[in-house]
């Protein structure tokens, strides 16, 4: 049986995530998505609101599930019995930090294998920076995250 992971920030998911959760959750048995805590960069929505609104996003699929790690990825592949990392990639520029993440963790261990997917086209450009840019300028964020993000989104930059 085939358990893949998706490890990232998601500060917060969008819908470019959502496309490769989804497309990942109907290749392989069991998906976990799980929240790095990256203490090198500072989010805007805490570990527990990321796995809050990723536990909502990701309620339509049965096999998902939700998690959270800190330190090295392949150590915590290994505990999760990990066999496949998935990541996504957008454009050139993606290319070369996922590469060298990719074959550092080869060098680690060799019972965790990372698979790419490509970006669907109308999220290429989709990024959670990109995202939080446009919420903190007073710009409209519709289509590109879920509906509750948007609103939390609204919340975080503009509290009142
Ligand atoms: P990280 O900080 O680890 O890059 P992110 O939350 O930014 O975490 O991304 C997690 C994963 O989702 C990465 O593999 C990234 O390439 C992928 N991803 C992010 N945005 C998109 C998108 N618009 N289309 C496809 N993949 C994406």
């Amino acid at each position: 049986m085939a358990r893949a992971l998706i490890p990232g920030s998601f500060d917060p998911v969008t819908n470019g995530h959502l496309d490769i959760i989804g497309r990942a959750a109907g290749i392989y048995d069991n998906l976990l998505v799980s929240v790095g805590r990256n203490r090198s960069k500072s989010p805007l929505f805490t570990l527990e609101e990321r796995m809050e609104i990723l536990r909502d996003s990701c309620a339509q699929w049965r096999n998902v599930q939700i998690g959270s790690f800190e330190g090295l990825l392949v150590q915590y592949a290994r505990e999760q019995d990990v066999n496949v990392i998935v990541r996504g990639l957008r454009a050139v520029s993606d290319f070369e930090y996922e590469f060298q993440m990719a074959q550092l963790n080869r060098h680690l261990t060799r019972e965790v294998e990372t698979v790419f997917m490509m970006t669907g086209t109308e999220y290429a450009y989709l990024s959670s920076s990109i995202v939080k840019e446009i919420a903190r300028l007073g710009g409209s964020v519709k289509g590109l995250v879920p509906e509750d993000v948007e609103t939390r989104l609204r919340q975080k930059v503009q509290p009142d």
